[in-house]
């Protein structure tokens, strides 16, 4: 009986696959991971289709809103929790306190629940009720506080920092080696091979943990020959500083968790690294979100689609065949009730920078 087995078993598996990449390629994730933390990073490089085509360039972006957690912050929420642990700042059953726009605050509150630790979040006020939400919901216990400079002692960042020195066992995370460690060798290791390999990566800041530590690992690397950029949205001090050596501060932005009235302790280190920088206007930003959506299928938040335009902009400059890098920190969901909202479009402004054929998908 053992040798009469069905015809099915016997078959070689090959079914007819309509997928272009069958048999699978190996994958980094091809083993089961160690639980949600496991997860992070690792993500792919998307081309960008539209543009790329339509620059004779290519432009690629780092697919962070891949991450379990949903963004490029997962990386750092779990830097700092590991960085909290191995230095003995927490204990089993200790608090990670943080101050955060946001991303942060919600990676950090996943691998938090994962870990068995408690978080407390300190905000500003002035963030996408979403996230708020979202850090509720993941068990967090959030302060949203009015958005005060850094300079002033009620700003997040220093009210965090004050929490966390009133509790036993609780560690203030104040990161950048996430991104030397982890996204910047993978962004090499996926374009070293490439004919030509990389000749810029470029993307907008926040804490500055991402592009210092990026541009950092890509230096290195690529022995100097990767250039690395900033991209600015309005209100921000860094374009001015990197471009003409002084901080000018005009207008604001609808971005969140990016732009800078300073030069942070991450950015400082490795400033002088920078090749350039770009200040993108909110308009063209909009416009990109719109653009990603219709044409890319890619549904992302507005620190993404400014990334994209600075990146598509740095390919354009540097000619013809070239290959650029940036970010897509995070999907659109996250900010969706202003974002494809016509209220709250008009209310910035920005309802009639979006073309008229694209107006369609401004459903809220
Ligand atoms: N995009 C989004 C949506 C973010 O939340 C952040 C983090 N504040 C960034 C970009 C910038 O990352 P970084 O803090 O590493 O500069």
């Amino acid at each position: 009986a053992a040798s009469s087995s069905s015809p099915a078993a016997t078959k070689p598996y090959n079914p007819p696959s309509p997928y272009p990449n069958t048999p699978l390629q190996p994958h980094p994730h091809s083993l089961p991971v160690d639980g949600f933390v496991g997860a992070i990073g690792n993500t792919p490089l998307i081309r960008i289709n539209s543009l790329s085509d339509e620059t004779g360039c290519e432009i690629l972006g780092k697919a962070e809103f891949m991450n379990p957690g949903g963004s490029v912050k997962d990386r750092a929420a779990l830097g700092l929790v590991l960085w909290a642990e191995k230095t003995g700042r927490i204990q089993p059953g200790g608090t990670i306190v943080e101050g955060t726009a946001g991303n942060t605050g919600i990676g950090l509150a996943h691998v938090c629940r994962a870990r068995g630790y408690k978080c407390v979040i300190y905000m500003p006020n002035t963030q996408s009720q979403e996230k708020i939400d979202l850090l509720r919901m993941l068990g967090a216990e959030v302060y949203p506080v009015p958005a005060v400079a850094f300079e002033n002692p009620e700003n997040y960042n220093h009210q965090a920092k004050r929490h966390a020195e009133r509790l036993d066992n609780a560690a203030w995370c104040g990161n950048r080696a996430a991104h030397i460690h982890t996204t910047g060798p993978e962004i090499h290791a996926q374009t070293s091979s490439l004919p030509g390999g990389l000749q810029a990566f470029i993307c907008a800041t926040g804490t500055g943990g991402t592009l210092a530590g990026v541009t950092r690992a890509l230096k290195d690397l690529s022995g100097g020959r990767t250039q690395c950029w900033l991209a600015d949205p309005p209100g921000s001090v860094l374009e001015s500083w990197i471009n003409r050596g002084k901080m000018e501060r005009g207008g604001s932005s609808i971005t969140e968790g990016i732009g800078q009235g300073r030069v942070t302790d991450n950015l400082a280190q490795d400033i002088a690294l920078l090749d350039g920088a770009f200040t993108v206007p909110d308009g063209d930003t909009i416009r990109m979100v719109y653009h990603l959506l219709d044409r890319d299928g890619l549904y992302v938040g507005a620190s993404t689609a400014l990334n994209v335009v600075a990146a598509k902009q740095l390919a354009v400059k540097l000619g013809k065949g070239s290959r650029v890098v940036t970010i897509l920190c995070d999907g659109a969901y996250r900010y969706q009730s202003r974002l494809f909202s016509k209220k709250w479009l008009e209310s910035k402004g920005l309802y009639d920078e979006i073309p008229a054929e694209l107006q369609k998908y401004v459903v809220l």
